[in-house]
């Protein structure tokens, strides 16, 4: 029994992720994630790496619902089998349903408390880990038994500094046995960039909410539950109203359901009914959702006065300054995502509208993957004997104390020894 590994793409990037495992002499396969690369312009297609063989049938696991995870899913093999987290099937569904690139087959699903799973000559336990994308999974992928068996740890994207940092702590605590390759993300080597913990960020969001005579305008990523976690914590405890919008509302509802999330209905809550999002959803059959929202809604004209904190985004902007919402002096805007998304401009004309008014603008984000130091401890604590690099653009001088290191380039086999 052997396993082969192939990183098709991510040797050498970040993003557009698609590992291959094989084992012989079944020559069943697994593949890990098909994302989509992070620089592909937008409706670009074939885009699946050249490496993966489609003429063989195949099972996809997705680590988490981000699209440098999932997003070609709709270029694979009909036939091939997609599974992944259930929250992180509902969060695939809504990015299709707004974008209108919904999968063609249907997802199949694993719980978080599913422990190991077989599929085939193989058995892969997800384990739930911390990063800014909710249900995300680290994958340990078995194949064989006894002294011949092989067993590959995929760390997908993490981080251990986040709401969920004690599901990682715990995992290096009790490390699975014998992992023989670490798949690692190295998103952040070579980064100084201040990681600081989302309970630190939700004291930022405090001291601001206070400090500020006004409104609180604020863009964040609506699929970054965590932070939807921090601001909505931030507003309670200084008496704020949040007031998310159509698609934020949409997120939370369609994953709070059996959780403690925060959800359309909880105090100092509203969801903004806005007529464009309103008109979009019900010309798409979403009528019943929009209607569901209106107990807990809030007509944009209120929001033109008071103390509320509200989600901002450049599609927001027309209906707000129609209904008299327009910043001021008094007011702050907070940017909570990665800074280079403000060279978008998407993302910059929310900031624009707001500087120019004159109001004071912040930002307060941490990085959604782990710091150089967290990635060197987890490596040491999972102990592989080889530590296969992903995910990365400075994996070649990580400057890091790490396991044996087996640099693989896009594509080439590598038989697990
Ligand atoms: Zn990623
Ligand atoms: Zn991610």
């Amino acid at each position: 029994m052997t396993l082969t590994l192939t990183v098709h793409r991510g040797t050498q990037q970040i993003g557009g992720s698609c590992i291959e495992i094989e084992h012989e002499p079944s020559g069943e396969r697994l593949i890990l994630d098909a994302g989509r690369p992070l620089d592909a312009p937008e409706g670009a297609t074939g885009l699946l790496p050249e490496t993966l063989d489609r003429e063989r049938p195949a099972t996809v696991l997705i680590s988490h619902p981000h699209q440098d995870h999932w997003g070609l899913i709709n270029e694979l093999p009909p036939g091939w089998p997609v599974r992944t987290g259930a929250k992180s099937a509902a969060l695939i569904e809504i990015t299709g349903d707004y974008t209108r690139q919904k999968y063609g087959g249907t997802l199949k699903t694993w719980d978080s408390r599913s422990g190991p799973i077989a599929l085939g000559a193989f058995t892969v336990t997800p384990y739930l880990t911390d990063h800014s994308a909710l249900d995300a999974y680290m994958l340990l992928i078995e194949g064989g038994a006894g002294e011949a068996s092989r067993r590959v740890l995929y760390t997908g994207d993490f981080r251990r500094h986040g709401r969920k940092s004690a599901l990682v702590d715990s995992m290096m605590a009790n490390p699975p046995a014998n992992v023989h390759a670490l798949l690692m993300e190295g998103t952040n080597l070579r980064s100084d960039k201040p990681v600081i913990s989302e309970t630190e960020l939700e004291r930022e969001f405090v001291d601001l909410f206070r400090r500020t005579g006004g409104r609180v305008f604020l863009s964040w990523s609506g699929q970054n539950i965590d932070r939807t976690v921090t601001i909505y914590r931030a507003a309670r405890l200084t008496g704020r109203t949040l007031a998310i919008d159509l698609y934020v509302a949409d997120v939370l509802e369609r994953i709070a359901e059996g959780t403690g999330l925060p959800r359309p209905g909880f105090p100092n809550l509203k969801v903004v009914i806005t007529s464009r999002l309103a008109s979009w959803l019900r010309k798409r059959g979403r009528g019943d959702f929009v209607s569901e929202m209106a107990p807990h809604g809030v007509s944009a004209d209120k929001l033109a006065s008071g103390n509320w904190v509200v989600m901002l985004r450049r599609s927001l902007i027309g209906d707000f300054t129609r209904r008299g919402v327009t910043p001021r002096p008094e007011d702050a805007f907070v940017f909570s995502m990665w800074r280079g998304n403000l060279d978008e401009p998407y993302h910059a004309e929310a900031r624009d509208w707001c500087a120019n008014a004159g109001a004071e603008i912040v930002q307060i984000h941490t990085s959604g993957h782990a710091a150089p130091a967290d990635l060197a401890a987890f490596a040491t604590a999972i102990d592989p004997r080889w530590l296969v690099p992903v995910h990365g653009v400075k994996w070649d001088d990580p400057g890091l104390d790490l396991p044996p290191v087996k640099r693989l380039g896009d594509g080439e086999r590598w038989t697990v020894p």
